[in-house]
C-alpha cells in the first residue's frame, strides 16, 4: 500500500473533465458512444471494487468530449491543482480527460504549473462496457503513480496503457488502439500496472517554479498544415479573422510551397509570430534546414508537434514574449 508523507493513505484530489473514461456503450461489440456520458460520481462507483488503497476527493469540472476542450475548463482546471498544491492534506492530483487534446492540457499545465505534487492526467479509449475496456485499469494505474512522491517533481504526467509519460513529450499517435500514446523525444518515464509501478529514471524538476504565469486569456493561434498544391489564400484567411499567431504543420521538415512560405513571411512582417512544426508523426524541426528562417523571420519548433507549439506559442505571446529570439529559445528549451 502507498503511503504518504504523514504515514496516511494517499488522499488525491479528482478532477472530472469527461472523456472516454467517462463514456459508456450499451453494446460490448458496438461502436458508438458518447465521451463524457458518465458524471464523475457514476465513474468513481465503478471503482469500489477495486479496493485502491488512495482516498479519493471527486470534483466534476465538465463533462465533455476533449475535442470540446478549452479556456474555460483549462482555467478551472489550473485554480483547483493550484490550490491542491497548496493544501497539506492533498498528496496528488488526478484529472480524468478525453485522449485526443490530453497532450495539450497535459503541457498547458506544464508550462504555467510548479512541479510539485504530482498532477496525473488519465484517459480511455474504450467506453465502459465496451470489450477489453480499459478505463477502471487506467484509473487504477494512474491513483498508483499519483500516490507515490517520486511522480512530484516531474511536471503533469499522462497514464495510458500501463505507460507514464511526461506532458512535454506526449502525444496521441493512434485513433482507437489502447496504446495509442508515444513520446518524443522521450518515450515513456515509467511502467505501471495496478501493482507494479517503475522508473525509467530520477526527478529532474523538483522544486521548479511555474515558467509562465497563468493568463487572463489566450490568444487566437491557428494550425495552418500545409499539402502538396496548395495555395497562399488559407494564410491570407488565417490573417483577415486575427490570428495572433500561426503555427505550421509543415511537410517533412515543416516545409511548405514557396508561395506559402512567402505568405507566412509577409505575415511575420506585419507583427504575427509564425512556427515551424512537422506535420509527420515525429522528428525535430532544426532552423534554416530547408527554409531560411533567418530570412523569413520563422521560429523553429523543434521536438514540438503542431498541437503543443500553438499551446506554448499562446502561452508565450499571453505572457507578453513576442521577440523572436525569445520564442525561439523557449521552443529550444520545448
Ligand atoms: N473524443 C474522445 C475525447 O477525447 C476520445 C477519448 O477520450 O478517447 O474525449
Amino acid at each position: 500500500m502507498s503511503t504518504n508523507l504523514n504515514g496516511g493513505i494517499p488522499r488525491l484530489l479528482v478532477l472530472g473533465t469527461g472523456g472516454t473514461i467517462a463514456g459508456s456503450t450499451a453494446s460490448a461489440t458496438g461502436g458508438s458512444y458518447a465521451a463524457g456520458g458518465l458524471s464523475l460520481t457514476s465513474m468513481l462507483g465503478d471503482l469500489a471494487g477495486l479496493e485502491l488503497s488512495a482516498d479519493l476527493i471527486p470534483k466534476p469540472i465538465a463533462q465533455i468530449g476533449s475535442q470540446d476542450m478549452g479556456w474555460d475548463v483549462w482555467d478551472a482546471l489550473h485554480k483547483e491543482i493550484v490550490a491542491a498544491q497548496s493544501y497539506p492534506e492533498i498528496d496528488g492530483v488526478l484529472v480524468t480527460h478525453g485522449t485526443d487534446t490530453a497532450e495539450e492540457t497535459a503541457y498547458l499545465l506544464d508550462l504555467t504549473l510548479a512541479a510539485d505534487k504530482p498532477v496525473v492526467l488519465v484517459g480511455a479509449m474504450r467506453p465502459a462496457g465496451a470489450v477489453g475496456a480499459d478505463g477502471m485499469r487506467n484509473f487504477a494505474n494512474a491513483v498508483r503513480v499519483a500516490s507515490d512522491p517520486d511522480a512530484s517533481g516531474r511536471g503533469p504526467l499522462l497514464v495510458m496503457g500501463d505507460t507514464v509519460f511526461a506532458a512535454k513529450d506526449v502525444r496521441k499517435a493512434a485513433t482507437s488502439s489502447i496504446d495509442a500514446f508515444k513520446g518524443y523525444p522521450r518515450g515513456p518515464v515509467a511502467r505501471v500496472t495496478p501493482s507494479n509501478l517503475d522508473w525509467f529514471g530520477g526527478a529532474t524538476r523538483k522544486g521548479e517554479f511555474a515558467r509562465y504565469q497563468w493568463p487572463e486569456a489566450l490568444p487566437r493561434i491557428a494550425i495552418l498544415t500545409a499539402g502538396a498544391g496548395m495555395d497562399a489564400k488559407p494564410v491570407e484567411a488565417l490573417l483577415s479573422i486575427g490570428c495572433k499567431g500561426i503555427v505550421l504543420a509543415g511537410m517533412g521538415q515543416g516545409n511548405a510551397p514557396k508561395c506559402v512560405l512567402d505568405a507566412l513571411g509577409e505575415a511575420v512582417k506585419s507583427g504575427v509570430p509564425v512556427v515551424r512544426s512537422a506535420r509527420v508523426d515525429e522528428g525535430l524541426v532544426d532552423r534554416n534546414v530547408e527554409v531560411d528562417d533567418d530570412a523569413y523571420g520563422f521560429v523553429a519548433g523543434r521536438a514540438l508537434g503542431p498541437a503543443k507549439a500553438r499551446i506554448l506559442l499562446m502561452v508565450l505571446l499571453a505572457n507578453g514574449v513576442s521577440d523572436r529570439s525569445e520564442i525561439q529559445a523557449a521552443f529550444d528549451r520545448g
